[in-house]
């Protein structure tokens, strides 16, 4: 399909035709060099321009930055290129000319602010620093799946249109379907609970959510896509060993496949694996050290929630990735169990990074009494979700699992600001297109 030999894999003496972008033209008078990229590196094309034809020189030469070039030549030593090696060339095709005038500069040298970067994604993601974190996100997902088949799960697909939301509330996009009022998704948690009761047992998906956040946060898009997991068998506590373990299968994994990545990200030999065994900390524990580090204002009080200033405290308090356990239950979902000994607390858990959720999870109500119980008291209508309530009374094993945002973890993993730098085409309150 494609007979051009990669930059990256042009040796010597070879006869090749490399195809690329091009990413700088120096004339030294007499010799000018065209350095071709494409997206295993770049190598360098030498012009003597007083001896070559001079349609190639021009050819090779006048192209302007970021043209699309096929260039076919040998391949000879050089110890002062770049990459050691550069292209004497015999012919050279313009495949497809680029403005000289560019919204932004692809080499990063000039710098763009995130609004034009992300209206102009295809230029941005040539080169440099955007490349090497969609290359990380590519890398994260490829281990993550891996991870999930060594421990038994079968991948699953469920749908995005949907008649009812998960949780109910304001957060839903609604939508016409066929003349009835339907939503986006924003969340694939009761249909992945619906499969560990058909005899798949252990399922994951990854996919899109949509949520009608109201806000532009640095962490928040309208359209996040999530790693869920959901097994049968298996409690809250196992299901915190599986999140774990998936978190570290994709460090490990960047670490180790993506050192090219990091280096142009700035990490060169810096970037840490966690250490295993992230602590657990019940809610109250959580609270209590939030509560003594003196950040807040106002003092927790036992049910509240979380507020952004306290997670941060108690992330840098705790200093890397911990677990919350034992929160209330009035602030879980109705399909998180209560704790047998103590109603007022729920088997659900979060897990954290320093500075922000990463991920929420529990043990499932798969009682069928307890269940219906809980959508009432949330003030959910049990009717409206029979298609899920009523699986629950034909045999539903007690189930745990758990759901990360993909790109709340690119973003801590590199330490972005931004979530948008995550996700190629963001949707947020201002963003609809690209
Ligand atoms: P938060 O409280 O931070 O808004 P949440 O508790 O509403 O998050 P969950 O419903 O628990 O989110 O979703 C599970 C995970 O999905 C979160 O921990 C987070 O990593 C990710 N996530 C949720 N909402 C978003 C969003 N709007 N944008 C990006 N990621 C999200
Ligand atoms: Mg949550």
């Amino acid at each position: 399909m494609d007979d051009r030999t990669h930059t990256a894999d042009a040796e010597p003496g070879e006869r090749v035709t490399v195809a690329g972008w091009v990413h700088e033209v120096r004339d030294l008078g007499g010799i000018a060099f065209l350095i071709l990229r494409d997206r295993t590196g770049k190598i360098q094309v030498k012009f003597a321009t007083d001896e070559m034809d001079d349609e190639l020189v021009d050819a090779g030469t006048n192209a302007s930055r970021e043209s699309v070039l096929s260039v076919t030549g040998t391949v000879e030593e050089e110890p002062r290129a770049p990459t050691g090696v550069e292209v004497v060339p015999e012919s050279v095709e313009l495949l497809a000319p680029a403005e000289p005038e560019l919204p932004l500069d692809p080499s990063g040298k000039v710098d763009a602010d995130l609004s034009t970067r992300l209206d102009n994604r295809t230029l941005d993601v040539r080169a440099g620093e955007s490349k090497a974190i969609f290359e990380i996100r590519a890398e994260i997902l490829r281990a993550v799946r891996e991870y999930f088949r060594s421990v038994g799960c079968t991948e699953i697909n469920t749908p995005k249109i949907v008649a009812t939301g998960t949780e109910g509330g304001t957060e839903l996009f609604p939508l016409t379907y066929f003349g009835q009022e339907a939503f986006m998704n924003q969340s694939p948690q009761l249909f992945k609970q619906l499969m560990v009761g058909s005899g798949l047992e252990r399922v994951f998906e990854v996919g899109p959510i949509f949520r009608a956040e109201e806000h532009n946060t640095p962490r928040h898009l309208n359209e996040a896509t999530m790693i869920d997991f959901e097994s049968a068998f298996i409690d809250h506590n196992e299901a915190m060993d599986v999140c774990e373990g998936t978190l570290l299968a994709a460090y490990e994994a960047v670490a180790e496949n993506c050192q090219e990545q990091l280096e142009v990200l700035g990490y060169g030999d810096s970037f840490a694996v966690p250490d295993a065994g992230f602590p657990r900390l019940t809610y109250e524990e959580a609270i209590e050290r939030i509560n003594a580090t003196g950040e807040l204002e106002e003092q927790l009080l036992w049910g509240d929630d979380l507020p952004t200033e306290g997670e941060k405290a108690l992330g840098a308090d705790v200093g890397g990735h911990y677990f919350i356990t034992d929160w209330p239950s009035e602030i879980k979902p109705f399909y998180i169990q209560d704790r047998d000994d103590d109603p007022q607390l729920s088997k659900g858990f979060d897990l954290m990074h320093p500075e922000m959720e990463l991920v929420s999870g529990g043990q499932r109500e798969h009682r069928y009494d307890a269940l219906v119980e809980g959508f009432e008291q949330q003030g959910l209508d049990p009717e409206a979700f029979e298609y899920y309530t009523k699986m629950f009374k034909y045999g539903m094993p007690p189930h745990a699992g758990w759901a990360y945002g993909v790109e709340r973890l690119v973003m801590t993993m590199l330490g972005l600001g931004n979530i948008r730098e995550a996700v190629l085409f963001p949707r947020d309150r201002q963003r609809l297109s690209p």
